[in-house]
């Protein structure tokens, strides 16, 4: 090998590998170079090597203390003069402590941001970092400084938007409270500066972000403002580079937190935003009550978020909700339905019989519930306390008992709110869709939640894991497979990398008919199938496929990329059918309120094929949930393989919300998670620079001393590698590009300017 490219400033160091080989370790010795030491905990500390013998190496920690431990427990450290490098490629040494600690040093100095190859990687400072704002907008477009950041990404992409013409896509991903949300904002505020600032179009499409915080996001133990949705903003831009118009696509699943809170977390946002900044006119008209008084909010012991005032971000959504155009009979009717949902919440139920039937206790709560929705108490009463089944020709109603009484009451609650945030999404996108003369470019930016691994996982998990498996799978498709086929394209040689491919998981979700999602909707469609069965039934099709893990009783595994997960089934098959009483349905539609007629006409399933009151099984016109998110995040997936991709990768320093703690175990997991250590070794690997030979001898040609007799841009360009004594271990010459080992552009660059 040659020691002539960047990342090999340590001389004559041994090559650029994670460990310590046999023959390097006397070099370390005589050096004094710095190496890693494992502690018993696990944790790396800097020191230098004394002596050795065997496998048994005595170090000399950078604290004073002396140990003797196993080679293994070694690795190289890398020369103090690659102490916080911004891009991980640099560094002669990649092993895990080596980018751990790269990251660390960076973070500690608040850099926040670097990069790994082409991936740019955002940790979380969970502070102000005085890094954004116009300044710096200017200073990124301008190019006057070009450290990692996310405005240099949003600039390189609309370069690339215009240069090219091709739409182009950001896609941000990372664990819960990682900083996903604020950085495709920040991606965004630097668009909309491109744009000429905070008004019009531009400003339309940033007020945005406060409406669906308002309504998708809610306080959870990981984050205090966690997105409960998957977001694709496209924003448009006319020829001339300015935002003129966008468009939102969501993707969610389940919505249990309306009616159900974990201890220490809240609903979404707007119910306390209502509660506390609604005027006492609104109040009254909504028969409005504080927050602490109804039951969907109370039942967790967290009203208030610190920091956070909710008179005030109601305040703001207003303004934002100004922005959009919402008229005041629009806002009228949302603030009704949010107040409808939380008295549904307080309405309950009186045991009549020895058979646990109920009837509705006529109380203000149901009066209030039913003047908000438009129906008659009566009418609701029945809704929620009986249900009518067909028998023959002739419906019967019968009384339902506590537990079905309060499913349903709850499944209307959950069916309003979730119709509610779709309605207003196409509100937003109505609002949004004024640029008439769309010329076809965009950039995307991809918001989603993260991998989620946790003590138990439910079918939310099962979603979400689905859906970064989708996510991981366009990763690797793009950096791993796309590079390599470049090089094979070109017929240049490429020695294979190995990389993880997740084709085997996906199949094991999406297969038909045997993957864990089809055999959960043919399960949803048992009347009398339950957690045991569709557990056993998952076993019985998929304990061949190597990613499905048989789990005891009623759990099952699933190897994802970024690790195992066993889930309960518990629940499964009632969050997949999500269904709602006929009987509510049928009250829906003939409530007054037009919006919540409009939601009852988008149920496609009339009340009459419905023979049980909760739809014991999926009814045959209904989408599953699963099937629906499917669905959602197919058009998502389809709309980012036509871009260029970016990719960000947020990672949080802590679990804790708290800024300048530097927790390794856990930026250790997400660096694992996210495959950033193969695309740094990836990238290293091959030949970052690539030119066709045509923009090649365009860009340097002119430099060549001896006039070229031939007018070929390949020759031409060879002449030039060889007048500047390129080495060819450098480059590759490929069938229409020329492929160039990191670092080698830049004496040309530099010989360039000075003409
Ligand atoms: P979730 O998946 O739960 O939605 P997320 O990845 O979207 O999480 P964010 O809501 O973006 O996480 O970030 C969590 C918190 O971290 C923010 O509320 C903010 O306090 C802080 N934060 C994130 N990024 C930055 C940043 N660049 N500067 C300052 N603070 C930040
Ligand atoms: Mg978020």
């Amino acid at each position: 090998t040659s020691n002539t490219t960047d990342s090999s400033i340590a001389g004559e160091a041994p090559p650029p590998s994670g460990e310590l080989e046999d023959d390097n370790v006397v070099y370390f010795i005589k050096k004094k170079l710095n190496v890693w030491c494992r502690q018993p905990k696990g944790k790396w500390e800097l020191g230098t090597i004394q002596s050795t013998s065997g496998d048994e190496t005595s170090v000399s920690l950078s604290n004073g203390n002396v140990m003797t431990v196993a080679r293994s427990e070694i690795l190289p450290a890398n020369p103090d003069i690659l102490e916080g490098v911004e891009d991980l490629i640099q560094l002669s040494y990649l092993n895990e402590p080596s980018v751990l600690h790269n990251l660390q040093f960076r973070y500690s100095q608040d850099l926040i941001y670097s990069k790994a190859g082409p991936v740019l990687i955002a940790v979380n400072p969970f502070k102000d970092v005085q890094i954004y704002g116009n300044d710096y907008v200017s200073a990124y477009r301008q190019k006057t400084i070009d450290n990692p950041h996310v405005y240099a990404m949003a600039d390189a992409a609309y370069n690339e938007m215009m240069k090219d013409e091709v739409n182009q896509s950001i896609i941000i991903s990372g664990e819960s409270g990682s900083g996903k949300t604020e950085t495709a904002k920040i991606a965004m505020q630097y668009l909309a500066a491109l744009g000429g600032g905070s008004c019009g179009i531009e400003n339309e499409v940033l007020q945005t972000n406060f409406i669906l915080e308002a309504f998708g996001n809610a306080k959870t133990s990981r984050n205090d403002n966690s997105s409960r949705f998957g977001k694709l903003i496209e924003i448009h831009f006319s020829a001339m580079g300015k935002i003129c118009g966008a468009k939102i696509q969501t993707c969610k699943n389940v919505q249990s937190r309306v009616v159900q809170l974990a201890s220490g977390e809240r609903s979404y946002h707007i119910f306390y935003q209502l509660c506390a900044g609604s005027s006492s006119d609104l109040k009254e008209r909504l028969k409005l009550r504080a927050a602490s008084e109804y039951n969907y909010l109370n039942q967790s012991d967290c009203m208030t978020i610190n920091g956070v005032n909710d008179a005030k971000k109601f305040y703001r959504l207003m303004k934002a909700l100004d922005v959009i155009k919402m008229s005041k009979e629009e806002r009228e009717v949302v603030f009704k339905m949010l107040a409808a949902i939380l008295w549904l919440g307080n309405i309950s139920f009186e045991i009549t019989d020895n058979e646990n039937h109920v009837e509705v206790v006529n109380d203000e709560a149901l009066t209030s519930t039913a003047s908000l929705m438009g129906c008659g108490s009566e009418e609701l009463m029945e809704a929620l306390s009986t249900c009518k089944i067909q028998a023959g020709k002739d419906t019967i109603t019968k009384p339902v008992t506590l537990v079905q009484a309060i499913d349903g009451r709850d499944a209307l609650a959950k069916f309003i709110y979730a119709s509610l945030f779709d309605w207003l999404v196409d509100q937003v996108n109505m609002s949004l869709e004024v640029g008439k003369r769309r010329t076809g470019r965009s950039i995307s930016i991809l918001d989603i939640y993260g991998f989620e691994s946790f003590q138990k996982n439910s079918f939310e998990q099962f979603c979400i894991n689905y859906a970064n498996e989708r996510l991981q799978q366009h990763f690797n498709r793009h950096l791993f497979k796309l590079e390599q086929e470049d090089y094979e394209l070109d017929g240049v040689d490429w020695t294979k990398v190995e990389f993880e491919d997740n084709q085997e998981c996906l199949d094991l979700f999406e297969k038909k008919p045997l993957g864990l999602i089809s055999l959960l909707d043919e399960e949803s469609n048992f009347p009398r199938a339950s957690d045991l069965t569709l557990a056993n039934k998952l076993k019985q099709h998929l304990h061949t496929n190597p990613c499905f893990k048989d789990e005891r009783g009623r759990a099952f595994g699933v190897r994802h990329y970024a690790g195992e997960v066993v889930y309960e089934t518990a629940g499964f098959l009632e969050k997949n059918r999500d269904p709602l009483p006929s009987d509510s349905i049928q009250l829906l539609s003939s409530c007054s309120c037009e919006l919540l007629q409009s939601f009852s006409k988008m149920l496609n399933h009339s009340p009459k094929h419905s023979n049980s009151p909760f739809g014991g099984a999926l009814d045959s016109q209904k989408q599953s949930v699963a099937m629906k998110f499917k669905g959602q995040l197919f058009k998502l997936m389809h709309q980012l393989e036509s871009t260029t991709p970016h990719f960000i990768r947020c990672i949080k320093a802590n679990a804790k919300q708290l800024p300048g703690m530097y927790d390794e175990d856990i930026v250790l997991q997400q660096l694992k998670c996210c495959g950033v250590l193969e695309v740094v070794r990836i990238s290293r690997a091959g030949y970052p620079t690539r030119m066709t030979h045509l923009e090649f001898s365009g860009r340097y040609g002119f430099l060549l001393t001896e006039a070229n007799t031939s007018q070929d841009p390949l020759s031409i360009s060879v002449a030039v590698l060889q007048q500047f004594n390129i080495p060819p271990e450098m480059y590759q010459v490929g069938f229409t590009k020329l492929f160039l080992r990191t670092g080698q552009i830049g004496a040309l660059e530099d010989r360039r300017k000075q003409f």
